[in-house]
């Protein structure tokens, strides 16, 4: 990477070796994922999760005892539930766990109801991340690794972003409590020497993704001839990333830790929300019924990742296209469903849209 000269290029020591990770928000989508990967390689996890109902907990339990059937009996995998921001709790698990390595993917995600209701974002993204910083250069942590997002970049007239070059200007308070995470990351890399990267990740999707997003709705919706809502004419585009492309960065940014980075992970090209739309139709064989709304405040129009940078600080490389992973998607979608896996679409229900027998 050869725009950057800082002495935060240069990795503390790339660590290839056993691990026990703290992974906060490990019941949620890209937390269940990461932690299902470290386990399968043969680290050891601890998670902590408030279990909150920003989305259906039935997801989030179903993830847990995902990864608790398949590692518990191993005892290397131990769950609390409770919230970051508590301080006892946080503070026996540290001195029971003393985890060496943290990943903390635990937020209040979500750019419109951040307007809606901005103080569980402040809590969650901003205390959370302190407080989990405080305890982490106390005890020693080698490094620590956070979730920051792509929102960040906010209103930047720029159409491809890279970490150096575009100015960032959050437009949203979930973007706001991301930023302010990077801003405190830098701190506590000065006043304690904390190895800290943070990684910005462009739309995340797939099996088990978020049933508050996009991806997982036109899915839900079109595969039930559900009405979908397409804000604004279509054209607007998005760095939509497969979860397993975003599960490689972030393990591959806690194997090699840097004194302070920000890294994107996207795929590195955009998708226009019409061919998205004609995607899902394509895999789920139905036919989309699209009702038209005007954009929504706080949404940004396009999100197209530079992922050059940590291609080559940390060796990441998108690999799963567009098409594959709407593909895998739909696949799981189908067999979850078909299992009554999932069972809800909190909207569906809101809008007394039951689900099609
Ligand atoms: P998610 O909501 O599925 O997972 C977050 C988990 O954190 C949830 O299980 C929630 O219960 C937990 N949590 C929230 N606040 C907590 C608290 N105070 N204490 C303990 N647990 C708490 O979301 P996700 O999509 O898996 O996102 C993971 C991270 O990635 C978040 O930081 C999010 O902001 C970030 N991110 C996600 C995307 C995406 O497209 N999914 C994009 C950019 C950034």
């Amino acid at each position: 990477y050869e725009s950057e000269t800082s002495k935060w290029c240069t990795p503390v020591e790339p660590h290839v070796g056993y691990k026990k990770v703290l992974v906060t928000g490990g019941a949620g989508f890209i937390g269940s994922h990461v932690a299902e990967y470290l386990l399968q390689r043969g680290d050891d996890v601890v998670i902590i999760d408030e279990m909150n109902d920003y989305y259906d907990v039935r997801i989030k339990e179903s993830n847990l005892a995902n990864l608790q059937l398949k590692y518990q009996d191993e005892k290397r995998l131990k769950i609390y539930r409770g919230d970051i921001c508590d301080e006892n709790l946080m503070l026996q698990i540290f001195e029971e766990e003393r985890p060496e390595w943290v990943c903390h993917m635990a937020a209040r995600a979500g750019v419109r109801p951040s307007i809606q209701d901005p103080y569980v974002y402040i809590h969650s993204n901003i205390k959370g991340t302190t407080h989990l910083m405080e305890l982490s250069a106390r005890f020693g942590v080698k490094n620590f690794v956070f979730a920051s997002s792509s929102s960040v970049y906010g209103g930047s007239k720029s159409t491809f972003f890279s970490e150096d070059e575009v100015v960032d200007n959050p437009v949203s308070p979930y973007a706001a409590s991301k930023k302010a995470c990077e801003l405190l990351a830098y701190t506590y890399h000065h006043l304690y020497q904390l190895n800290v990267t943070g990684l910005r990740f462009f739309t995340v999707y797939g099996p088990r993704g978020r049933p508050d997003m996009a991806p997982f709705k036109f899915i839900d919706r079109i595969s039930r001839g559900v009405e979908i809502q397409q804000f604004g004419d279509g054209s607007s585009s998005r760095d939509y990333t497969y979860i397993s492309d975003i599960v490689d960065g972030v393990v591959r940014a806690i194997d090699r830790p840097y004194p302070y980075q920000i890294f994107n992970l996207g795929k590195g090209s955009g998708t226009s929300l019409k061919d998205f739309i004609d995607m899902v139709q394509k895999y789920t064989e139905k036919q989309a019924i699209v009702r038209v709304m005007p954009d929504q405040p706080g949404d940004v129009p396009y999100t197209c990742c530079s992922p050059y940078k940590a291609e080559h600080l940390l060796g990441y490389k998108s690999k799963v296209t567009f098409e594959e992973g709407i593909r895998r998607t739909v696949s799981w979608y189908k067999d979850a469903y078909d299992k009554h896996d999932i069972d809800v679409c909190p909207e569906t229900q809101a809008n007394g849209l039951g689900r099609a027998p």
